[in-house]
């Protein structure tokens, strides 16, 4: 049985010293041979798209420059890259983010992944392919977010591996991976197939999101930084300190699963073994499939009808076109002199319309029943 460890430290802000600190004491405690040998570092951070730092949405460039800092002093070459969601230029990304000015500031090389050559890789039925620049990187540095999520109900290290993708691959993906149950196990598939590239990952949890995630909730000062070699083992400990229950994230169980991990064998810091963020708002993304799934296929039919939610643009869009080209199913159309309009035959429910809206723009409308948060 697989015992692994997390490491957890209290960090109140974006202070440089601190974050170095404790990101050089998290890598202390990586065995692999691969952080002597291997020369070349990728660090794959969360860039969801073109958003400031204090957002909270994507991760803290202090964290990114901390790792790089970390890894120059080693006399590493350093690759950082990502395939930002939507229709956003990665270079507005890239800026916005602050991700911009620490390759001008240190020597490292800016990949984007959706125009890198990419390799198919396959487990179980399912083929998935990934950026080439995953297997030109000896050590490679997963940094997600510590947010909410719609669709998964929690993000961290693991659903920050699907950047790996490029990037309108992503949208085939949702378009064949449309309720909450698939699209979790193509999450594992690719966590399982890329596993073994993954030298270590970190959540950046000194500022997080609540409620409506991973872009449209609010900026929280959790001040919380996590690391992990043990990707499940990471994010079972941090949704488990947000409050999520195992049950709640759905690539959760088969991830540990695939690992050997029982939750009760991960080490975590003594001070953080009964730790809890008792007020992160967590109800609002407890959604109807993950509920769906417990009911009986009979009773599926009508429970749709009292249970449901849909995306819907609000008189808050600007018409920036952003959801209109990113939709993987063409849902969502323009109209004459007004803002776009989702077609909700149509859609899927995969909700990149919501995470990739810049202005916050589409609420999730949901059923009396859906708003309990069952
Ligand atoms: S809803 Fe958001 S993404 Fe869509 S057009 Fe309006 S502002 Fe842009
Ligand atoms: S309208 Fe939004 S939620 Fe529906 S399929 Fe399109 S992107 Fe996904």
């Amino acid at each position: 049985m697989h015992r692994p460890t997390v490491q957890i430290r209290k960090i109140d802000n974006y202070h440089l010293p601190e974050v170095e600190e404790a990101v050089a004491n998290f890598f202390s405690s990586i065995k692999s041979p691969k952080m002597h040998k291997a020369k070349r570092v990728l660090i794959k951070p969360n860039a969801l798209g073109a958003y400031a730092p204090e957002r909270a949405i994507t991760t803290h460039p202090i964290v990114l420059e901390a790792i790089i800092r970390y890894f120059l002093k080693r006399d590493k070459e350093i690759w950082i890259g990502d395939s930002p969601g939507g229709s956003v230029a990665f270079d507005k990304v890239w800026q916005t983010c602050g991700f911009a000015s620490l390759a001008d500031k240190y020597p490292v090389k800016v990949v984007n992944f959706s125009t890198t050559n990419f390799r198919t890789l396959s487990y179980q039925n399912l083929q998935i392919k990934v950026s080439e620049a995953l297997f030109q990187c000896g050590i490679v540095i997963n940094v997600g977010k510590y947010k909410t999520h719609q669709l998964t109900s929690f993000t961290g290290a693991l659903k920050n591996l699907y950047g790996f993708v490029p990037g309108l691959i992503k949208s085939e993906y949702h378009r064949a991976n449309p309720d909450t149950t698939s699209f979790a196990n193509l999450l594992v598939a690719l966590y399982a197939s890329i596993r073994n590239r993954i030298t270590y990952s970190i959540i950046d949890g000194i500022t997080g999101m609540d409620g409506n995630g991973p872009s449209a909730g609010k900026p929280r000062d959790f001040g919380l930084l996590f690391g992990s070699t043990s990707i499940p083992a990471l994010d079972y400990t941090a949704s488990r300190i947000m409050g999520f229950r195992l049950k709640d994230v759905p690539y959760l169980s088969p991830a540990l699963h695939l690992e050997g991990i029982l939750p009760s064998h991960i080490d975590i810091p003594i001070s953080f073994r009964n730790y809890q963020l008792t007020d992160a708002d967590i109800k609002t993304v407890r959604l109807t499939q993950k509920t769906l799934k417990y009911v009986p296929g009979i009773a599926r039919k009508a429970f749709r009808k009292v249970y449901y939610f849909y995306p819907e643009v609000s008189d808050r869009c600007r018409r920036c076109g952003i959801c209109v080209n990113s939709c993987p199913v063409k849902a969502i159309s323009w109209q004459k002199n007004a803002n776009p309009y989702i077609h909700r035959e149509q859609c899927i429910k995969c909700l990149c319309c919501h995470e990739l809206c810049p202005y916050q723009a589409i609420d999730i409308k949901k059923s009396f029943i859906a708003k309990l948060g069952i």
